[in-house]
């Protein structure tokens, strides 16, 4: 007892920040007036979400009527998928993704083949990126949608979004990208990156979670998720959760102010974080670009240990990690995304995410390179495996 938390899972999600819940505060007892009400403080309310929208779209360079506030990131995914497939359908039934996707595009994905669509799930290399001829070469004339995550949750890799939209112009096919990971965390331009439909989530920026927003192009035609009511210019119907989109608004504002400090921090943190862990552990491999990947995301596998055991034993030190993902470790099959960067299971079970955030300090960095080589040796002690491998070398 008496440890400090050093939260390192800003990945799978963030705290919301004092600013950002002040300005939420107002629109749950004050301005609680439903938005499309003519009364003052149904205006309020109107406006509020207008501010918010505005504050969104220009984070991306959009216009807000290009914005459309979700319940999540993972509504946006669907809505996305589903909406662009229904909507095209007469066009083709293709549609090209990854197979590093978050499962809320996966998910999606097996869902649409078993209404008729067919996907192609594009592999990865050993750094996790696709590569740009195959996008080219797995266009053909029934493809109308590629979605290509932004930046990858698990291993951070940044995939090059301008080029892959680039080629999906050239083609007339449209192109989505999960940016859940990437909003707020690099500068992002839906113009310069020729992306039509782009997805992102409050919770990751330092918002709330249970709110999100997916980008549509003009002109883009989508089918509904929810319908309903006229809300969101007729296309996602529900009463606005004003708070959250508050909030969403305010919390991407931030970010976009502070981007620059807050990526050099980052980035510093991480590669402190790298370096360290390779001069002070042997048999480790960084997983996820050396370079062209999140700010804050460092991610290894550790041979002879399970990641399991490693959290458990950081967990105690008051230190939050993740293995694989926040989604994929609630069951024993290692992550997809680890097999798909080419690791054995045996290896990807024994890996760790650190995100870094706001918050966290090069004091933080310290502590965890003195308690993270510690912790391995003792568990690699309990290795029948790594035993075998100690005695090879003393030979
Ligand atoms: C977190 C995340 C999502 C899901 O967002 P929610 O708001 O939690 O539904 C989707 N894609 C990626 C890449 C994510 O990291």
């Amino acid at each position: 007892m008496g440890n400090k938390t050093i939260y390192l899972d800003h990945a799978a999600t963030t705290y919301v920040k004092p600013e950002v819940f002040d300005a939420m505060k107002p629109y749950f007892c004050e301005y609680f007036g439903n938005a499309s009400s003519i009364y003052s403080i149904g205006r309020e309310s109107k406006k509020a979400v207008e501010e918010a929208r505005e504050k969104v779209a220009k984070a991306i360079g959009a216009q807000p009527r290009e914005i459309y506030f979700t319940g999540s990131g993972s509504e946006a995914d669907n809505w996305a998928l589903k909406g662009i497939a229904a909507a095209y359908k007469k066009k083709g039934n293709h549609i090209i993704t990854s197979v590093i996707e978050h499962p809320a595009i996966l998910n999606t994905c097996k869902y649409l083949e078993g209404e008729g669509f067919e996907i192609t799930y594009l592999p990865v290399d050993e750094d996790g990126l696709v590569s740009l001829e195959d996008v080219r070469n797995s266009i053909k004339d029934s493809t109308i949608l590629i979605s290509i995550m932004f930046a990858n949750n698990e291993i951070g890799t940044i995939q090059p979004i301008q080029e892959i939209g680039a080629i999906a112009r050239e083609k007339g096919v449209l192109f989505h990208t999960d940016a859940v990971q990437a909003v707020g965390n690099i500068p992002i331009d839906v113009e310069k990156l020729n992306v039509d439909l782009l997805s992102l989530s409050g919770h990751k920026f330092y918002g709330p979670k249970g709110i999100g927003a997916l980008y549509i192009k003009k002109g883009v035609k989508i089918a509904s998720l929810i319908h309903g009511g006229q809300q969101e210019r007729g296309k996602r119907a529900s009463t606005e959760n004003i708070p959250n989109i508050v909030g969403l608004g305010k919390a991407i504002e931030l970010a976009t102010e502070n981007m620059e400090k807050y990526n050099k921090k980052l980035i510093d943190l991480r590669e402190k974080t790298i370096e360290g862990l390779m001069a002070k552990v042997p048999y480790i491999k960084l997983n996820g670009h050396r370079t062209q990947r999140l700010p804050g995301n460092v991610n290894f596998s550790f041979q002879f240990i399970e990641g399991e055991s490693l959290l458990l034993m950081l967990d105690m030190k008051g230190i939050c990690g993740s293995s694989g993902s926040a989604c994929s470790s609630g069951s024993l099959d290692p992550s997809h995304v680890l097999l798909a960067i080419g690791l054995s299971h045996e290896i990807a079970h024994g890996s760790l995410r650190l995100s870094f955030g706001d918050e966290n300090t090069e004091e933080d960095v310290e502590f965890i390179l003195e308690e993270i080589p510690k912790i391995v040796s003792r568990l690699r002690d309990m290795s029948p495996l790594y035993e075998a491998v100690k005695n090879k070398q003393k030979v």
